[in-house]
């Protein structure tokens, strides 16, 4: 849907330029302070920071277009968390296959974790 250059940011002027304050889009957790920038224009002075040191700290969801932290985010989908919530409770082990009953979060069988990890977010 929305494809957004940037994730949630925040302008702190000072004398020398505008800081810029770059925010997890899902858990709102402030991820990076840049800075001071100064450019003509704002959409360019953004884009200077987003791309110099805002970006790296961030992942693109591929379906929703969120910029979220590691923590929000689902790497093997390339989706946020939002999009693509770490499993709930597996049936299988997807390292050896073995069966899981119980509620155990690390296979019996081969000692691997189950869930992703962070998977207790919704606790
Ligand atoms: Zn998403
Ligand atoms: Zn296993």
């Amino acid at each position: 849907m929305k494809n957004k250059t940037t994730a949630k940011y925040k302008i702190v002027p000072e004398v020398s330029g505008n800081r810029y304050y770059f925010f997890c889009d899902i858990s709102g957790a402030l991820v990076c302070i840049t800075k001071p920038y100064k450019a003509k224009s704002p959409e360019k002075e953004l884009l200077l920071a987003w791309e110099f040191e805002g970006k790296e700290h961030f992942n693109k969801c591929h379906k929703c277009g969120n910029w979220v932290t590691n923590v929000m985010y689902n790497a093997d989908v390339l989706e946020c968390v939002n999009c693509a919530p770490w499993e709930a409770k597996p049936n299988f082990c997807k390292f050896c296959g073995e069966a899981v009953t119980g509620d155990e979060d690390i296979c019996l069988s081969c000692g691997q974790h189950l869930r992703y990890q962070g998977s207790d977010l919704s606790a």
